[in-house]
């Protein structure tokens, strides 16, 4: 005998895969559309030695950790400095809540070899680092710099404030031991270059275009995204965690419900996310690198860099300074 009806744990499924539907759509909704601006093309001219390299200090499933080092014959730069090796002794100052909540997050990425001896490792001396750049303050971005001789720190000037602030008093944004080492090596980027492609304002690190530095605001006031040109002609943009990954900022997506807290101003980062959509919608070629996006890595890598060739020293000095 037939029934004309769908069985009932047929109907359950299809319930159940419709809610599950209209969840990941309540989850991550799509945002209006901000206002593309003509895009302001910049020419670059990366040196023929300029190399970029992926160094890992934490991994847990699909998610990373990372740094990335850029080797200009100028001077190396690095970018994010992943968890430091103390991360539990660094976070104790936290009442329970809110260390468990660092435990279960960040914590799930805490290297298990400081990054000074990683960067020896790939034959990056971090002595001679002329520039750390953090994408932002956040614990799993500054923490790694603990294992760092002393070295110069960039920082926009909102996200140095929050840091000075962090030095003062304790805030969830920056572990107090981060906010402490950075401060006396803090110098504010001047994002004065002019407009960007499609972002208003820019810093060129090396006045040659091949290391760019936006302003990305919104998951913490100051985050920043570094854009690099290498010789070959790629274009990689880490963009911090102002996206959670590529697809977010390709179909203009905010963060999934459950990492939305993340944010300090949930409007202004999804502006930022808008404003990167429609950057990629005027240079498509452009890489994207989320922060802990491991499989973005994989694609503009491979896989983790084993060493880092040194640039040729003494051609193309930076003809301007990017900090004030
Ligand atoms: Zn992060």
């Amino acid at each position: 005998m037939s029934s004309p009806r769908t069985p009932a744990p047929a109907r359950l499924g299809s319930l159940l895969a419709l809610a599950l539907a209209l969840l990941a759509l309540a989850c991550r909704p799509i945002l209006p559309a901000v206002e593309a601006p003509k895009p302001t093309r910049v020419k670059a001219t990366p040196p023929p030695s300029l190399t970029l390299c992926w160094v890992e200090s934490g991994r847990f499933g699909p998610a990373t950790a990372s740094a990335l080092v850029i080797r200009h014959p100028a001077g190396d730069v690095l970018v994010d400095a992943g968890n430091s090796l103390n991360f539990l002794a660094e976070i104790e100052v936290y009442d329970p809540p809110e260390r468990r909540r660092l435990r279960r997050l960040p914590g799930l990425l805490v290297p298990k070899t400081g990054l000074s001896d990683q960067l020896k490792a790939i034959d990056v001396d971090p002595a001679g680092i002329r520039w750390f750049i953090p994408t932002h303050a956040h614990v799993d971005h500054l923490g790694g710099y603990l294992d760092l001789p002393p070295i110069p720190v960039l920082l926009s000037a909102p996200e140095r404030a929050l840091i000075e602030r962090g030095a003062e008093e304790r805030l969830n944004e920056v572990v107090p031991a981060h906010a402490a080492a950075i401060v006396p090596h803090a110098n504010t980027l001047d994002f004065a270059s002019g407009p960007y492609e499609t972002f208003p304002a820019h810093a060129d690190l090396f006045g040659d275009g091949s290391v760019i530095v936006l302003p990305l605001p919104g998951h913490t006031p100051g985050s920043v995204g570094v854009l690099v040109t290498l010789p070959e002609g790629r274009r990689i943009l880490h963009v911090g965690d102002a996206a959670n990954d590529r697809k977010g900022i390709r179909k203009r997506w905010a963060k999934p419900k459950l990492l939305r807290w993340t944010d300090g101003d949930r409007p202004q980062a999804e502006e930022t996310v808008a404003e990167l959509h429609n950057l990629v919608e005027a240079a498509p070629k452009i890489e994207l690198l989320p922060a802990h996006e491991r499989s973005a890595y994989r694609k503009v890598f491979g896989a983790p860099s084993r060493a880092c060739p040194r640039p040729i020293a003494g051609v193309d000095a930076p003809a301007t300074s990017p900090a004030r």
